[in-house]
């Protein structure tokens, strides 16, 4: 029995005969709350009319702009807001929202230059799960180069701007503001470091070597990887967290590991955008943490999200057990957590956030598991699907598998509508 007080758990009692006649039953087996831990909520429009394509991660970069260039902060909130409740469906309590689409059309300024992100903030309040918005620094359309029309919305011209912007953005009680360099291609070594700087001991989050032309490009102009680059710009500690880190060299896996910074690996998005298989274990061994995020949101579901990275590194190694159900699973929920500020989040203990995710194990995927197969069986062959009841500091927001807030799929629909014009 797990009792709340002011959405914190007070006590966690086993064997309790005769319940408080107050006590809410939570069928099934539960869990902490999941963090998914990179967002970009606006991708979510571009479910199922990208995945046919042929192309590249490239190409489908430019489908994605196409869409970004549609959006204003209504649209915008609409949007954030039936996502986040996909998400809140799915399990998920705390979402990082790797935020860079921060301007009007052309760069121009809204009256409220946080416009954007303040959509965010309200977006996940609405949906009722926590946020740590990653206010990303975005300056350069690639090294060297000038963002082009759609990237000017993206940009504060500065980092020094930048900066100025995001200070006006303040943490609540559900809120916590967090900074992300967007990659080595949009921000400059010198920028870098600033944005380091502003971070202080918050999280710091950056897009990693998804792709070699990534690390072609930035070993082409400073001769060392985008890891070392990060590095010699002070970004890279325990409050870092490297997106994706697809793509590294043998010392890269050293550095992130040695600094105990946590690597955010997007399997499900890697695999539809072609990035290619991460190293979990390599990393994992070296002592980075493990988180796990639905980026581009091609599908929203914390367990596919996290077997694939023990199945995807089994074709790629032609090894299995490499990383445990109980590992991947603490990478769904501690690990993303922390990677986004919430240390007391992700665990059931006494003093920590109570958030609690129930899943029925008596759906046709999971009929069949005992006390001993569960997590297993819920990593390796349960879904978005069987979570039931969702709470997040004590709040109930899902119950029976229904958002008690939000009709996700109707707003998805007219959401999804409006943002593609
Ligand atoms: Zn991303």
């Amino acid at each position: 029995m797990v009792e709340v007080g002011e959405g914190r758990i007070v006590s966690i009692e086993s064997d309790v005969a005769t319940p408080p006649p107050a006590a809410a039953r939570l069928d099934g087996l539960t869990i902490p709350g999941l963090a998914n831990a990179h967002s970009h909520a606006f991708q979510r429009a571009l479910r199922g009319r990208t995945h046919a394509a042929r192309g590249d991660f490239w190409s489908w970069r430019d489908a994605m702009y196409g869409l970004a260039a549609e959006l204003d902060p209504d649209r915008y909130l609409a949007l954030a807001r039936a996502t986040y409740a996909e998400m809140a469906l799915a399990g998920i309590t705390c979402v990082g929202e790797f935020h860079y689409l921060h301007h009007a059309p052309g760069g121009t300024r809204y009256a409220d230059s946080n416009e954007m992100g303040r959509a965010m903030i309200e977006a996940a309040a609405e949906a009722g799960i926590r946020i740590t918005l990653l206010d990303a620094c975005y300056l350069h359309g690639g090294i060297g180069e000038e963002p082009n029309e759609v990237q000017r919305r993206f940009s504060d011209g500065a980092a020094e701007a930048w900066a100025r912007r995001v200070d006006e953005l303040a943490d609540g009680p559900e809120v916590r503001i967090g900074a992300a360099i967007h990659s080595v291609r949009a921000v400059d070594p010198d920028s870098a470091a600033a944005v380091a700087e502003w971070a202080g001991g918050r999280p710091l989050h950056a897009h990693v070597s998804e792709q070699p032309a990534e690390n072609e490009a930035c070993r082409a102009e400073y001769g060392r990887t985008p890891t070392a680059l990060l590095a010699g710009a002070d970004a890279v500690d325990e409050r870092f967290t490297a997106v994706h880190a697809t793509h590294l060299d043998s010392g890269d896996a050293a550095i992130l590991g040695g600094a105990a910074a946590t690597c955010c690996l997007c399997p499900t998005t890697e695999r539809d955008l072609g990035d290619g298989v991460g190293p979990a274990r390599e990393l994992a061994e070296a002592g980075a943490r493990l988180a796990l995020g639905s980026d581009s949101h091609a599908v929203i579901d914390p367990f596919e999200e996290a077997r694939a990275v023990e199945l995807d590194e089994r074709l790629a190694s032609g090894q299995r057990g490499r990383n445990s159900a109980t590992d991947l699973l603490a990478a769904a929920t501690a690990g993303g957590h922390a990677a986004l500020g919430w240390t007391d989040a992700g665990r059931i203990e006494r003093g920590a956030i109570a958030d609690l995710v129930t899943v029925g194990l008596d759906s046709v995927r999971l009929a069949g598991a005992d006390a001993a197969s569960a997590i297993a069986s819920l990593v390796f062959a349960g879904a978005a699907a069987d979570v039931r009841g969702v709470i997040v500091g004590g709040r109930e927001v899902v119950r029976d598998g229904i958002h008690v807030e939000v009709d996700a799929p109707l707003e998805l629909d007219s959401a999804i509508a409006a943002a593609l014009g």
